[in-house]
């Protein structure tokens, strides 16, 4: 495949780099493993209420967004909770790890690799200048963010073995776990030395680079966790990945948490009473949208509004084609259109979606 000419300027948003979008300023913070601790989280809150809409947007990277960030104090408020470590890396440090790894399941822990990353990550200057898109991960075996378009990973295949990933491609070259940090660290060095314009691994057509052929790995359908998962943790999954202060802060009095990839939340040591506590995110929700309007101006529609909920249903409601935090799993396609949507491309009106769905 040629590598595609980029002219356009790297536009990921971060804290100091907002995107500019129709309800005000949108600030991404990083969150790598999406690991936050209880401390941070309300600070977090504190953000949202203090600059932002009032609400936590989580992302399909385990990231959490701010909008409408119209009030200053935002990069020095995250700064004193620690979650801005590296200003000039703050835009790359996008890593995903396997949630439950070390809780329930899995082949490997995985646990403490991302932050071990990070900290190398945001200690190598030149590091910094990666693409905001390019994506590390860390799966313990069960291919749950192996299938989540990570431009490198490491997947384990037994306690302290695994194997390298590039572009969802199994390279079939064996790195211990204990080498898998300076492993994906070499591989963005490498890919800054030879991706001309390119922003993702997907897009090198460099054969010395790629090598041979690499068969994709099989997509692992996710089931995203929800509920006791073990005898301490618990998912919780917020309706449209959206947490008010208020129930972020109820978050963190449940402890630490993991953003996952799905926009739900882990909670490893939560307590017994966790779903009383919370009054909210104890059930499986299918469907999930993306801001639509009025957050964002290329929507047709009024998404959230016009989202449909039913027990088994597993659907993405976008307010145009370009699909904003869509789950990678399989899931039934719904995009705005005027007067109607199109659901896995065939023409609804409105007035019949409920029933189509
Ligand atoms: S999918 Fe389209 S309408 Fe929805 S947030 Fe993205 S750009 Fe906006």
């Amino acid at each position: 495949m040629p590598t595609p000419a980029r002219v356009r300027a790297d536009a990921c948003p971060g804290v100091f780099a907002t995107h500019d979008a129709a309800d005000g300023p949108l600030a991404r913070v990083r969150l790598p493993g999406g690991a936050v601790s209880a401390v941070q989280l309300r600070a977090l809150a504190d953000c949202a209420e203090a600059c932002g809409d009032g609400d936590l947007h989580l992302t399909s990277r385990g990231n959490v967004q701010l909008r409408g960030v119209t009030r200053p104090g935002l990069a020095g408020r995250l700064a004193d909770a620690g979650l801005l470590p590296s200003p000039s890396h703050e835009r790359v440090r996008n890593v995903l790890a396997s949630p439950l790894s070390g809780l329930t399941g899995g082949l490997a822990d995985v646990r403490g690799l991302a932050a071990a990353l990070d900290a190398v990550l945001c200690a190598t200057p030149e590091l910094a200048s990666l693409p905001g898109r390019f994506l590390f991960a860390f799966d313990d075996g069960r291919g749950d963010v192996a299938g989540e378009g990570a431009d490198v990973c490491w997947r384990a295949t037994g306690p302290s073995e695994g194997t390298l990933l590039l572009a969802g491609g199994d390279t079939g070259r064996r790195v211990t776990r204990a080498d898998a940090v300076s492993t994906l660290i070499d591989v963005a060095l490498e890919f800054l030395r030879v991706r001309g314009s390119a922003w993702r691994v997907a897009e090198l057509d460099d054969p010395a680079w790629r090598g041979a052929p690499v068969p994709p790995v099989p997509r692992v359908d996710v089931q995203v966790p929800v509920g006791m998962l073990s005898a301490s943790a618990a998912g919780v999954v917020p309706r449209f990945g959206q947490l008010s202060a208020a129930q972020a802060r109820a978050l963190a009095s449940c402890g630490q948490a993991l953003v996952t990839p799905w926009k739900s939340v882990v909670l490893p040591d939560a307590p017994a009473d966790v779903f009383e506590r919370l009054g909210f995110g104890g059930e499986p929700l299918g469907t999930s949208a993306c801001i639509g309007r009025p957050g964002c101006a290329k929507s047709r529609a009024d998404v959230r509004a016009d989202a449909v909920f039913r027990p088994g249903l597993r659907a993405h409601f976008s307010g145009c084609e370009r699909r904003c935090g869509k789950p990678s799993q399989s899931t039934v396609d719904v995009v705005a259109e005027a007067g109607g949507y199109r659901v896995d491309g065939r023409w609804v009106p409105f007035e019949e979606l409920k029933g189509t769905l």
